[in-house]
């Protein structure tokens, strides 16, 4: 059993049962936590709360520093962390290697900008005065992660929230809460007690108490639609801040002039839809491929996709890991079969990995003649499958990519200029990837448009999501106004 970090310590807290945490490859128990209550919550934001005043105002390089030895102390537990996610969480090792890499730079990279950026001065409307702007963090934040990138997504909140003056809870899946327990015991036990809090447990009991205690100014939710909903609607009444983001559908168009970099269109797509098995929120959901090549197209996918290697990520040379759970395999199921039965063919894969005995595996798969009346091409599927739908011209490509209710990225393999110009320009998305999908950048804003949720996380962005602004308007020199009573 792995204990909850609530006050600087490790702790059971009041929970009284345990949550058994899976290995996704083998479906054996990799361990517990303990599933926390609101009882847990409430001493976890009261020790937050606590350690709000110290940190706020201990001196930005001060912060910076202890930010920066977070990043040193996960360098020095570097390979068992990532063993230890890579059990947890099931994508190959060097997938969880590249998860660390991101989560201790964010770490590095938030240090820097925290003691970078505190407001701006503004031209005062009289000589005799002075404007400037403060940012200031809000209090104590809540965190809400999913399993997907465990320890990356809760990086992308806690080191911006912390390096702008906040104290954090965080409550990470249920079904990955290890590494961050782990995670929160070697890299956080030198901050100040109560600055950084793990409560473990289920959404509907730790989850909705952190929403609606109301000392948690802010909510930072990575997650599905759904739980967003259910999230703005509690907090709507407080009017908590809110930073969602959620779910993605995302499309890849295939340019026409890719007829001639065909490898380069195959393998940037199977990477962009097939990496953590399809379980990422930016994931190629559905393509589109320009008439003149589709054939061939499907083809070459279909040849490089069966030649991919699944097991279990602790295996070398393995390039697919298994999906998370039941639940989620058995919808990649639904989603296909009602492709299937609405014309889909399926050129490879299509169903569970019948080779392994144990464990969440699916096959890489590769669907043709997909149209916008299967649920494949509308709902999120988050699992290893391509479907492949042919497009005329440019402007039906960029119709179908805006046909959706999510705008979290979307890619376009292309080198004609005029057609990166047209993409980006119209297509409504928070991320625009050309030639190079799913490639993110620390200091550029990662997040989605329209229902996708509107939070942004990295950048400047990222960090401002955390800071609320005081305007401070000081007349230094002058006396009694004209423009005061009486008129
Ligand atoms: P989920 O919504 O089921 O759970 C996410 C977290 O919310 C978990 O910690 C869960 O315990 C908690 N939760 C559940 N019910 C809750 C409630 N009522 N109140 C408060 N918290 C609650 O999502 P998931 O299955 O863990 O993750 C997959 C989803 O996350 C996908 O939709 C994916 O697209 C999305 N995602 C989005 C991004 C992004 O940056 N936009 C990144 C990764 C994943």
């Amino acid at each position: 059993m792995t204990d909850m970090w609530i006050n600087g310590k490790k702790t059971r807290g009041v929970a009284r049962e345990d949550i058994p945490v899976l290995n996704p490859a083998t479906e054996d128990a990799l361990g517990h936590a303990p599933r926390g209550t609101g009882e847990d919550v409430n001493a976890a934001v009261e020790a937050a709360q606590a350690a709000f005043d110290e940190w706020r105002f201990m001196p930005a390089w001060e912060r910076a520093n202890l930010l920066h030895e977070v990043a040193d102390k996960i360098h020095s537990h570097f390979d068992e962390l990532a063993i230890l996610l890579t059990k947890e969480e099931g994508k190959p090792l060097p997938e969880n290697e590249e998860e660390l890499d991101w989560t201790l730079n964010t770490f590095r990279y938030y240090a820097e900008l925290g003691r970078h950026d505190r407001g701006r001065f503004i031209p005062p409307g009289d000589p005799g005065q002075i404007n400037f702007v403060i940012k200031e963090p809000y209090g104590v934040v809540g965190c809400i992660l999913p399993w997907n990138y465990p320890l990356l997504l809760m990086a992308w909140k806690v080191a911006p929230a912390l390096a702008a003056g906040n104290t954090v809870v965080i409550k990470p899946s249920e079904l990955t809460p290890l590494s961050t327990l782990r995670l929160a015991e070697i890299a956080f036990d030198h901050l100040p007690a109560g600055v950084v809090n793990v409560v473990t447990g289920y959404g509907p009991e730790v989850g909705e108490a952190l929403v609606r205690h109301p000392d948690v100014r802010v909510i930072a939710f990575t997650g599905s639609v759904a739980t967003g909903q259910r999230i703005a609607s509690i907090a709507a009444p407080m009017m908590k801040k809110l930073h969602l983001e959620l779910g993605g559908k995302d499309p890849m168009v295939i340019g026409p002039d890719m007829a001639d970099e065909m490898d380069m269109a195959v393998r940037g797509l199977a990477y962009a839809a097939l990496l953590n098995a399809g379980q990422v929120c930016t994931s190629t959901e559905r393509v589109y491929v320009h008439e003149s090549m589709y054939a061939t197209f499907a083809e070459e996918l279909a040849a490089f996709v069966s030649g991919l290697r699944l097991g279990n990520g602790l295996d070398e040379g393995v390039d697919i890991g298994p999906m998370i759970e039941e639940r989620f395999r058995s919808k990649v199921e639904r989603h296909i079969e009602d492709a299937r039965q609405k014309g889909a063919q399926v050129l490879v894969g299509g169903g569970r990995a019948t080779q392994f005995e144990r464990g969440f595996f699916f096959e890489p798969t590769v669907l043709v003649h997909a149209n916008h009346d299967m649920i494949i091409m509308r709902e999120e599927t988050f699992g290893p499958v391509i479907p492949l739908m042919p497009y005329r011209d440019f402007d039906e490509a960029i119709r179908l990519c805006n046909d959706t209710d999510l705008g979290l990225g979307a890619s376009l393999m292309s080198r004609d200029a005029r057609l990166v110009k047209r993409f980006f320009e119209n297509v409504k998305a928070g991320t625009i990837w050309i030639n190079d999908p799913l490639t993110d950048n620390y200091a550029g804003p990662f997040g989605g448009m329209k229902m996708t949720g509107g939070g942004r996380e990295l950048g400047q962005e990222g960090f401002d999501e955390f800071c609320e602004v005081k305007h401070v308007h000081w007349d230094i020199e002058g006396g009694v106004k004209e423009y005061w009573y009486p008129y």
